[in-house]
């Protein structure tokens, strides 16, 4: 409802505007850090009523004429990320920039934080979810999971034998520790200063955590590795953190940034240069989500241990105090169900 207010209302049901739509029925969706963000003003791009919500899981009630994936009564996985699949970024699988989708729910159109919602595109910008999936565990999967894999891990280059850097523990800073470990890293440093996000990311794997409120994180990384680390991914979005990453970055190294930024960052170009470092940014594609999905299927990984919290539709504005005090609370995910 603008900045800094948000209601929980009745709100008109979607319909097909578009041959390519679906409506789809919402039955599990959360809560991002980038909602925190619109609420707070930092996307003015988000006018005053929008429905929020880019991730979520549900039953599709009904589909346009040129829809040929799905049918009412299937259950799907939503994309944060809407795409045409015809348009020049498409056919680079550079989703995030479809010529008629990208980031659009929940910011340029109704999202996910609702009973119903309409879905353009529906063709590309579902996925079908397999009989019996654990469908709290595929909510990860609308966002953080492919935003940790592609441009934290991949963006990032991890190879076997690496020293891993992850500079955030929340939600897609542990996104970024689940999905590091397909490829092996010899160590996977967390660093963040709440200190029940560092205990919580020994559980899923970290080697090792440092707290830089309390330490010195180049003095640390120097002390325990030749000369740095071969990736830094910062997952924070602030100048601290990124100057972090540039501190403890070996020669050769990447330096991948997830994190969206507010303000610009102090960049210490003239001592990366000559070091040989690789700087990659993005927003996320979603073009591995498919992969994702048979990891979670396969079990190789859990994000449904990320969700730390439960709540019912009728409870959003308690699940939004819950997810904002996320220290206090020690939230990391929250789960909303439709009943
Ligand atoms: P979050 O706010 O839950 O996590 C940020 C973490 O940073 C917290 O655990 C916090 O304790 C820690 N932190 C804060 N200040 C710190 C400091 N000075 N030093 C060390 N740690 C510090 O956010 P999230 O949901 O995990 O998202 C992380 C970032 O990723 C956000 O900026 C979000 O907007 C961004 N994001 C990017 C994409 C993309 O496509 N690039 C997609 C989704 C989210
Ligand atoms: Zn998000
Ligand atoms: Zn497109």
């Amino acid at each position: 409802m603008g900045p800094g207010k948000k209601e929980w209302k009745d709100a008109p049901k979607p319909i097909l505007v578009d041959p390519t739509d679906a409506i789809v029925k919402v039955l599990k969706t959360t809560i991002c850090g980038t909602d925190l963000h619109i609420l707070k003003g930092d996307v003015p791009a988000v006018t005053a009523g929008r429905i929020l919500g880019h991730e979520g899981v549900g039953i599709v009630e009904e589909v346009g004429s040129a829809v040929n994936n799905f049918k009412k009564g299937d259950h799907v996985l939503i994309s944060c990320i809407t795409s045409c699949g015809k348009c020049e970024y498409c056919k680079k699988q550079m989703y995030a920039h479809c010529e008629d989708g990208g980031w659009i729910l929940g910011h340029l159109i109704d999202g996910t934080q609702a009973e119903v919602v309409r879905i353009p595109h529906a063709d590309n910008s579902l996925y079908p979810i397999p009989p019996k999936a654990n469908e709290e565990a595929l909510v990860m999967l609308s966002d953080i999971l492919p935003t940790g894999h592609e441009i934290g891990v991949l963006n990032g280059a991890v190879k076997p034998g690496d020293i891993v850097a992850i500079v955030g523990a929340g939600p897609v800073g542990m996104s970024v520790l689940l999905t590091a470990q397909f490829y092996s890293p010899a160590q996977i440093i967390m660093i963040d200063t709440d200190e029940s996000r560092l205990e919580l990311a020994k559980k899923f794997g970290a080697t090792q955590t440092i707290n830089p409120a309390k330490n010195d994180v180049l003095k640390i990384i120097t002390e325990q590795t030749k000369d740095g680390v071969d990736v830094a991914i910062e997952a924070v979005g602030i100048p601290e953190t990124f100057n972090i990453c540039q501190d403890i970055i070996r020669p050769g190294g990447h330096i991948a940034n997830v994190g969206v930024h507010g303000k610009s960052v102090d960049l210490q170009l003239q001592k990366l240069w000559i070091k040989n470092i690789t700087i990659t940014t993005g927003l996320v594609n979603t073009n591995t989500t498919s992969m994702l999905l048979k990891t979670v299927e396969s079990k190789k990984i859990q994000p449904e241990q990320l969700i730390t919290h439960r709540f019912t539709f009728d409870q959003m504005l308690e699940a939004y105090e819950v997810f904002s005090n996320a220290a206090r609370e020690k939230t990391m995910k929250v789960i909303i169900s439709n009943g």
